[in-house]
């Protein structure tokens, strides 16, 4: 979850180690630290609770000199968030200073033993006892610390992408990973480290992503060493990364999240990209291509993810019910890993997850594997764990999304879940050739209609205002139009901290009708579709009890504003696709309810933008 930046050259390490944290905080920002060998061979650490310009603020005064050094944004696993629990951490002599990813879950174990030989500690994390034990190793043993890493991680069960110095050897950074990502680049003369390429982009454009078990030893003036924890030396694989710094900044606007919600029709175009071609009205997966006997011979298609992901995956499943007739399940990924679920080799796994790097279904991508199933990804950061665990998938190519409310890869989950299905469909001859060329040409469409719903973003700021003091707020939807309601309500909980829920419409009179009073905001999908008029009651037993109704509709619709007290119009397509124009409003409801409150819409507290730890 958190942020890890690395540095070793001729430059001063701290500017380079500053901006790639703030290039990071997304992932993780409870409290940071920077740890660097300064000129006189001092190794600081200088650590701070909350964000890095409380670092930077603390630093003023200090020693930030040298060339080298590692930086950290938390996001608090074991321990509270505090400066004292901030990385890096220390060993007992001050020898040597660790940053951490991830979980160790046999440190109450270690630690005990450790103190038993009279190591002590300074912080409560699991973190701590990792370095602890290194140099416990190495002087004990008398090894050097790459030894002694390597004999460390032998002990240790868990997750972990970590970084040490070692000031009696101020040329060279041990770095290793297991279930956490690390990234290697590779300057003139210099290295970076980061925990995604994003901080090191701007100085190189050739970086190595290290394996699961995979330690580098990172040494100035000499090559990149990259071995496996039994010391067997590992080929480098130096890839080159494309992604624009310009991508990875706001461009103009005040939010993350707001440009990332701009910036979704120009996302699914680029997700369609080379995908779908225009003349012919034609969906071409490679995945497909390569592995269509797998795919069309399914018995069952599973969907494991969480969050806003599982929210993709509930469309998935209706697009790949109704449009290719095989069953289809969905999953959190957190409960399908631990309850023993029934899987075979004829199913077919869908795993979604925007950073490829969400622990849960990492985990439930194993175990499905273990049971035979053929496993489909479909993830947006390049290069990361899931991609690479999986047999095929397809990326959603929308660019790196920092807001931690997901939004444009969500609709890109849904663009490629649908071309999907429409690819399935088409070879397995579940829908004709008519109805396939209509929803091909009308997914194509889909970007210029989401230009339309984003016009509605002045309303959406005035209306915003109305529901900035509500308490509780109920989404209601049903149909494809269901799992957006989840997301709808996901999102303002996600940023605003108002309390939502998302219901099937006509599940609200079994029990959250009781809720409802005029102090309760009730947004409610209700496009021209199969079940419209069905939302229509549902809207009147709103009413009926005083609730104050905001509905979403079809342009044009005349019914539905006598019974809403607020209607916003969104262009008209087909069903399947609603959810991607429908989820526009509201994500910018949400934010704007957000930024009404005054909350910190891109850094929401107690979350993270990836979720490496379960
Ligand atoms: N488990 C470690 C801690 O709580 C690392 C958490 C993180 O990945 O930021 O300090």
């Amino acid at each position: 979850m958190c942020g890890i930046v690395g540095y070793i050259g001729t430059k001063q390490a701290y500017p380079i180690l500053i901006k790639g944290l703030r290039r990071l905080e997304y992932r993780g920002y409870d409290s940071a630290g920077v740890a660097m060998i300064g000129q006189s061979g001092s190794l600081n650490v200088y650590k701070t609770k909350g964000k890095v310009d409380n670092l930077t603020d603390y630093c003023t005064d200090k020693d930030i000199s040298g060339c080298i050094g590692i930086a950290h944004t938390r996001w608090a696993t074991h321990g509270e968030p505090s400066a004292r629990n901030a990385h890096p951490h220390y060993s007992q002599s001050h020898n040597l200073a660790i940053i951490h990813n991830g979980i160790i879950e046999n440190y109450a174990d270690i630690k005990s033993r450790l103190q038993e030989k009279g190591v002590t500690f300074a912080s409560d994390t699991d973190t701590e006892v990792l370095v602890q034990l290194v140099e416990y190793i190495m002087s004990s043993k008398n090894l050097t610390l790459l030894e002694a890493v390597q004999t460390a991680l032998y002990q240790v069960i868990g997750a972990y992408a970590i970084a040490i110095l070692d000031k009696r050897d101020p040329h060279q950074i041990i770095a290793a990973r297991k279930q956490s990502p690390l990234v290697v680049g590779i300057g003139e003369g210099e290295f970076f480290l980061g925990s995604d390429a994003s901080p090191i982009i701007e100085y190189t454009d050739k970086v190595v992503y290290l394996e699961d078990g995979n330690i580098a030893v990172i040494r100035l003036g000499e090559e990149l060493k990259v071995m496996s924890i039994h010391g067997e030396e590992q080929a480098l694989q130096v890839k080159k990364v494309d992604i624009d710094l310009g991508q990875i900044e706001k461009g103009g606007y005040p939010h993350f999240m707001l440009k990332e919600i701009f910036e979704q029709p120009e996302c699914l175009t680029n997700c369609m990209r080379g995908r779908i071609n225009v003349e012919g009205n034609q969906v071409t997966l490679s995945a497909m291509i390569d592995h269509h006997q797998k795919l069309l011979k399914a018995k069952r298609i599973v969907i494991v993810a969480c969050g806003t992901s599982w929210h993709a995956g509930l469309i998935g499943k209706q697009l790949i019910e109704s449009l290719c007739r095989i069953p289809c399940e969905v999953e959190y990924a957190s409960e399908f890993r631990y309850r023993n679920p029934v899987v075979t080799k004829d199913d077919v796994v869908i795993a979604i997850s925007q950073s490829g790097e969400t622990a849960d279904t990492l985990a439930a991508i194993q175990l499905a594997k273990e049971r035979g199933a053929f496993i489909y990804g479909i993830c947006n950061a390049i290069g990361s764990s899931i991609p690479r665990a999986t047999d095929t998938g397809t990326y959603i190519h929308v660019g790196p999304e920092i807001g931690v409310a997901s939004t444009k890869a969500f609709t890109g989950q849904v663009t490629v879940l649908s071309m999907l299905a429409l690819c399935l469909a088409d070879k397995l001859g579940t829908i004709t050739k008519e109805e396939y060329q209509l929803m091909v040409s009308e997914l194509t469409r889909i970007p210029k209609k989401m230009e339309r719903a984003l016009q509605a973003n002045e309303q959406i700021k005035h209306l915003a205002m109305i529901f900035t003091y509500a308490k509780n707020c109920l989404y209601l939807g049903r149909g494809y139009n269901y799992p957006v309601a989840l997301e709808g309500a996901l999102k303002l909980k996600e940023i605003s901290y108002i309390h939502a829920e998302g219901y099937p419409a006509a599940e609200m009179k079994h029990g959250p009708i009781a809720l409802i009073d005029s102090e309760m905001p009730v947004f409610v999908i209700a496009t021209r579709d199969r079940l419209y008029e069905k939302v229509i009651s549902n809207i009147q037993e709103v009413r009926a009890r005083g609730g104050r109704v905001t509905a979403l509709v079809t342009a044009g619709d005349e019914l539905i504003s006598q019974y809403a007290d607020h209607v916003i119009e969104l262009p008209d397509t087909l069903e399947c696709f609603q959810p991607l124009i429908a989820s526009i409003p509201l994500q910018l409801l949400a934010y704007h309810i957000a930024v009404c409150k005054g909350k910190d819409v891109d850094r929401p507290r107690n979350l993270a933008k990836s979720v490496t730890v379960e």
